[in-house]
């Protein structure tokens, strides 16, 4: 096949996108990331970025970067393992892993490569991965690439994994991996319940906290935090981190109460760009010697660094932020759901919106959009078929006026058409 013929085909696959209401295109966005933004010269309420706490545009973290930049300059320049590891990426790795509350941390350029990294390096074709349904995309590549047997359980259904694990004897390792914060769906996975079924079965869980960190929890630590129970420092240790605090040692692994490992992000609520992997130091040395997406990439620059450490420290000294975030979010869930619209089980600042086919949800978008609303339609393959929504996402920043306007929204357009 040549190219003209590879183009025709291409071309005819887009059109048949477009004829099932499935085909994607970017929207440009010319101001910074804020609760409003500015597309074509008009300002919109952004209604789904994942800058929950508002910090993707803090002069905090931008004094950070800037300084970070003249004093180390713009790139890494290399793999960590070349020459690219910098004193500012064991800076952040102790910065969170302080914040985690766990042994070590590892970095990864992003979520997408921490868990395709992770979830290769632990598993191989001799393996099992449980898998919740809703699973990320990137857990999802993460498990094809490992070759492991992949179980997909129903979605937070501890009966079902239960029962998959019972079934599931003769591999060599079993591994349980679930968000924590489900990112279309804004539900929480039922982690007590996990992890006493990882326990019992002798397997090992993953948890994605990409929406979580920053989030949830007092101090939004994340879900070792909404869930203090799973991950308790055993009574009298200390730990022998280099920072103050009882805090809890591997996460979990030397505990006989849980045994978590915890992926996260830096690039949603801590408003930065990155991820790491947080638990025993010894899964991060296995990691840095066998994790691909980790070991074959160029290490995010000095830039990046500086403005996640930023963000945790901020956070870490200003609960201000996450007051706003939920303050919000109850405010928004509490009003369009009187309004009659169906937010499934949000019970975060991911709200979905369910609407149910492609068409009738880009529809609604797009009416969203006339009238000052930014807020994208999510359709298969990122959600299952008849499960189209508006995926809106509250932030700190988020004004009451502004809160108050998109609720007047909702409810015109939805009579409208008549989805509520
Ligand atoms: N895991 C979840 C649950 C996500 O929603 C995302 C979102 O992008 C990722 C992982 C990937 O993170 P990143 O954007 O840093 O690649």
């Amino acid at each position: 096949m040549g190219l003209k013929e590879l183009l025709d085909e291409l071309d005819d696959d887009l059109q048949s996108m477009k004829g099932q209401s499935l085909f994607r295109n970017l929207r440009r966005i010319d101001s910074p990331q804020s609760d409003k933004v500015t597309v074509d010269g008009r300002q919109y309420i952004s209604l789904c970025s994942n800058n929950y706490l508002g910090l993707a545009n803090h002069k905090v973290l931008k004094d950070a970067s800037v300084t970070a930049i003249e004093t180390y300059g713009t790139s890494a320049s290399a793999s960590r393992l070349m020459s690219g590891n910098m004193g500012l990426h064991e800076q952040l790795e102790r910065v969170t892993a302080a914040f985690k509350q766990t042994e070590d941390v590892l970095v990864f350029n992003t979520g997408y490569m921490a868990n395709t990294g992770i979830i290769q390096a632990l598993a191989s074709d001799t393996d099992a991965i449980f898998s919740d349904e809703l699973n990320h995309a990137s857990i999802i590549d993460g498990c094809r690439l490992s070759r492991a047997k992949v179980f997909i359980y129903k979605h937070r259904n501890t009966e079902h994994l239960r029962s998959l694990l019972l079934d599931a004897s003769g591999y060599r390792r079993r591994i349980i991996i679930t968000e924590s914060v489900f990112s279309m769906d804004g539900d929480i996975a039922p982690l007590t319940e996990i992890n006493s079924i990882a326990m019992n079965y002798d397997a090992v869980l993953i948890v994605d906290d990409a929406h979580a960190t920053g989030v949830i929890g007092k101090n939004g630590r994340g879900s070792s935090e909404h869930y203090p129970h799973l991950n308790p420092l055993p009574e009298g240790e200390e730990n022998s981190l280099p920072f103050k605090g009882r805090v809890r040692v591997g996460m979990g692994l030397f505990s006989s109460e849980s045994q978590f490992i915890t992926m996260g992000t830096y690039s949603k609520a801590l408003g930065s760009f990155g991820a790491y992997i947080a638990g025993p130091a010894i899964i991060k040395k296995y990691l840095i010697n066998k994790a691909r997406p980790f070991i074959y990439t160029t290490a995010l620059p000095p830039s990046v660094l500086a403005a996640s450490i930023a963000a945790i420290n901020l956070i870490q000294k200003d609960n201000s932020m996450l007051n706003n975030l939920w303050k919000n979010t109850m405010l928004f869930r509490e009003k369009i759901k009187r309004l009659g619209f169906n937010t499934m089980n949000s019970e975060t600042p991911i709200i979905p919106i369910l609407i149910g086919s492609a068409e009738y949800t880009i529809k609604f978008s797009e009416r969203l959009f006339q009238e000052g609303i930014f807020a994208s339609a999510i359709r298969p393959p990122t959600v299952p078929d008849g499960s189209c929504r508006i995926r809106t996402t509250i932030t700190a920043g988020h004004s009451i006026e502004d809160i108050e306007y998109c609720i007047g929204v909702f409810e015109k357009v939805g009579k409208e058409l008549r989805a509520i």
